[in-house]
């Protein structure tokens, strides 16, 4: 049975984070992922905002980290070659009562080592955003915006290319502690079985498996995966937050994130105004507690409500140009009938020595990530011996022999288009018009996954899909590329993994001599 020093569960923003950090200790270390890839669940549907840290109790966990994430996030973007951009908030008072609140937000602040704060009048406000509501409002210019998919991905990437393993579509479902049986953790995995046939999924971990020691980062599941091992833990309670966007043509509307000042037993920090670090506006997220933790549905009613709020918090956006929706499930450990926040728990359990148990990361979790992985790399060494290897890849490693392209064919000037299209014949078949996404950067993208191959991994690595027509053109133009160039027959194509197959056989058998003429390098618009 292999042993592994640390096992992580989950590769989301904080299982990657740490996976990234303990990458070097001289760990063998292996991440497991029920989920196709790297940050499909609750790391890549939220807000995208670097929190600067105003809005939690000071002395908890949650103020702690989102403090020092917030200073972590932007040196680690740029080395990552991650989007971030520090655009400055604006939480915004629409009466006495709320002025009054952002007085005790800007204290709470100060306590929690916020810097460069201020409380400003409607014409600084209205300088800072033209057309905004409201009489007062706290300007925080450290809060910044992050791609968070990619600095998940990037994060794995990272992690994988300095000899992390991980097994995606593998759920872990038993854990036995250590004890007189065995000195070390006894993991049981579920691979999914549904992946056996497929074309598109590489090996996977083990079914039975050992570890020294049990980082759980599961997210929604880490309630469950802290009770495999016997100890108490609080429920997690799911609660939804559905986001309404608008197009990226809409994108000077908003100059920085403008938020209301947040209602004292919400779940959330109130509906909000953000830019991504595409430029795309996003309304929401709203905040209703829901039983099934996967359901990530939207609502016509919500969405109504969204785009009403849109409107309170900047009359003059044109919130007509609606693109589409998503909605992202936060891990609360506040019930229903309480509301509001409790604190992340962090914990090397005492009952369970070796489990280290983190849950209830709901925001600020996104930003807290980066501090909160040099604290858990702080408790792994209190278990395990951390060592230092010399040949730690920094920056954005090659992945499976591929480099990172850092320079995005639509963000590249004229000149540069050319030479990318005259070095390389590819970077001139556009694939996504509404994103200018070349066959290029399509095939690197396939070729850096270093786990199953799936349609949203796609999208989340290079933007294809992501536009104003939503793949409406370019999807079926990526699946004929996944056949041509990668052997992935459409049947086995799916949306995110298992189970999200995009289609169910051919209408009519491919011509096999047309199938032998398929050109090796991607056909052009003209055809
Ligand atoms: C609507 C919304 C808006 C938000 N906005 C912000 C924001 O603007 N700024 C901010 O800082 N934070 C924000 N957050 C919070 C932030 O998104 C989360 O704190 C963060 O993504 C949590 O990351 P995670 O890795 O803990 O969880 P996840 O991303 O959910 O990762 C956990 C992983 O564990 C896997 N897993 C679960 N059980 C098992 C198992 N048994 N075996 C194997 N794998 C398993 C899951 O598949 C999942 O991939 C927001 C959250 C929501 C929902």
């Amino acid at each position: 049975m292999a042993l592994h020093d640390v096992v992580i569960v989950g590769a989301g923003v904080i299982g990657c984070s740490i996976a990234a950090a303990l990458a070097g200790t001289g760990l063998s270390i292996l991440v497991l992922e029920k989920e196709a890839d790297a940050g499909f669940c609750t790391s890549s549907s939220n807000s995208g905002v670097v929190h600067s840290g105003i809005h939690y109790a000071s002395g908890s966990n949650r103020a702690r980290f989102n403090v020092a994430g917030n200073q972590l996030m932007e040196p680690l973007c740029r080395e990552l070659q991650v989007p971030f951009k520090r655009t400055g908030k604006l939480t915004v008072a629409w009466n006495v009562q709320q002025a009054a609140k952002l007085i005790k937000l800007y204290e709470q602040g100060l306590a929690n080592g916020v810097p460069d704060m201020q409380i400003i009048d409607r014409d600084a406000m209205e300088t800072l955003q033209p057309g905004i509501s409201g009489i007062k409002a706290l300007y925080t210019p450290t809060t910044g915006i992050v791609s968070p998919y990619e600095l998940t991905i990037a994060l794995a990437e990272r992690a994988y290319a300095n000899g992390v393993e991980f097994s995606f579509c593998s759920r872990l479902s038993k854990i036995k502690p250590p004890g007189s049986s065995s000195p070390h953790f006894r993991l049981v995995v579920e691979k999914d079985e549904r992946t056996a046939n497929s074309s598109t999924y590489r090996p996977a971990a083990n079914s039975q498996l050992q570890a020294r020691v049990v980082i759980n980062a599961a997210g929604l599941g880490s309630a469950e995966v802290a009770r495999m091992t016997g100890i108490e833990t609080p429920d997690i309670f799911p609660c939804r937050g559905e986001y309404y966007i608008l197009d990226k043509r809409l994108k000077d509307s908003l100059n920085l994130l403008i938020y209301p000042v947040p209602g004292a037993h919400s779940g959330g920090l109130g509906i909000h105004l953000t830019n991504t670090t595409e430029g795309v506006i996003l309304i929401g997220p709203s905040n209703e507690y829901i039983k099934d933790s996967e359901d990530t549905a939207t609502t016509a009613e919500i969405l109504q409500a969204l785009r009403n709020e849109g409107h309170r918090l900047l009359p003059s956006l044109d919130t007509n140009d609606f693109i589409r929706s998503f909605s992202g499930i936060r891990p609360k450990l506040a019930p229903p009938d309480e509301g509001g926040f409790r604190d992340f728990i962090i914990e090397s359990s005492p009952e369970v020595p070796g489990f280290i148990h983190l849950t209830g990361i709901e925001s600020p979790g996104l930003t807290a990530s980066p501090a909160i992985a040099e604290h858990v790399k702080e408790m792994v060494g209190q278990l395990l011996p951390l060592g230092k290897r010399n040949n730690i890849i920094t920056g954005r490693p090659p992945i499976n022999g591929t480099p990172f392209l850092s320079t995005r064919f639509a963000n590249a000037g004229l000149e540069e288009k050319a030479e990318m299209t005259a070095r390389d014949p590819d970077y001139g078949s556009i694939v996504c018009r509404c994103e200018t996404v070349p066959l290029a950067e399509i095939k690197n993208a396939v070729l850096r996954i270093f786990g199953p191959i799936t349609l949203a991994g796609i999208k989340y690595r290079t933007r294809a899909m992501m536009g104003r027509c939503q793949s409406g053109f370019c999807l079926q133009r990526i699946s004929e590329i996944l056949e041509e160039h990668f052997n992935i027959p459409a049947e086995q194509q799916t949306l995110k993994g298992p189970g999200t197959e995009l289609f169910t056989g051919r209408l009519r058998p491919l011509d096999p001599d047309k199938a032998a003429n398929l050109p090796q390098t991607g056909r052009e618009y003209s055809e």
